[in-house]
């Protein structure tokens, strides 16, 4: 569907700042959520206006770096967003995965063990910033790790992404410092499956 909107906005956290406490604090999520992410929304709204008004002057502009900052910030504010939707609070998003996603890992993988295995150690490896992401490839059927550098470097194009887990610093530096592995173990206990699942429905529909 169309959307209504000319720049983006910061969507609200469908949960209060303190409800993926202990695993992520109301001090980190809230500075997460309406300072990290918001400032990739400015980034890109701001790289959007300013392609309108070189296009108005019919000026010249750095098509490379402009398209390069794009990304960066479109991404960032995209998996954002995907974060935000695939946790809950600790009991509310299912204990594990159902349906069409609980089989599909179990055929890909073996076992969500192996699954959780294989996305934590992608998540603990990536370079620098980035993020660990779980895709589906419609021409294989197959559930994809994908493991993203910066927030759009190593993308699969095309491919719908089900379910995110941020491995920025500026994710889990309060609550955990330097112990990535930390905030890792504690992202499973947050896991919105409910949601991942249907994204996956709605893809295969
Ligand atoms: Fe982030």
């Amino acid at each position: 569907k169309m959307g209504t909107n000319v720049f983006y906005t910061l969507p609200k956290l469908p949960y209060g700042y303190k409800d993926l406490e202990p695993f992520i604090s109301e001090a980190q999520l809230t500075l997460h959520h309406d300072k990290h992410h918001q400032a990739y929304v400015t980034g890109a709204n701001t790289l959007l206006e300013k392609l309108d008004k070189a296009r108005k002057e019919n000026a010249d502009i750095d098509m490379k770096a402009t398209l390069k900052e794009l990304s960066f910030n479109i991404g960032g504010h995209l998996l954002h967003s995907l974060f935000w939707a695939n946790l809950a609070p600790q009991g509310k998003g299912g204990d594990k995965p159902e349906g069409l996603l609980a089989n599909a890992i179990d055929k890909e993988f073996g076992s969500l063990e192996r699954f959780k295995k294989e996305f934590t150690q992608a998540a603990a490896s990536t370079e620098g910033s980035g993020w660990a992401a779980l895709s589906f490839c419609l021409q294989t059927n197959r559930p994809i790790i994908m493991q993203i550098e910066k927030h759009n470097v190593n993308v699969y194009p095309m491919f719908r992404i089900l379910m995110v887990l941020d491995v920025w610093e500026h994710a889990y530096y309060l609550d955990y410092q330097n112990l990535r592995p930390k905030f890792i173990e504690a992202f499973w206990n947050i896991v919105n499956w409910n949601e991942v699942n249907n994204r996956l429905v709605s893809l295969l529909k």
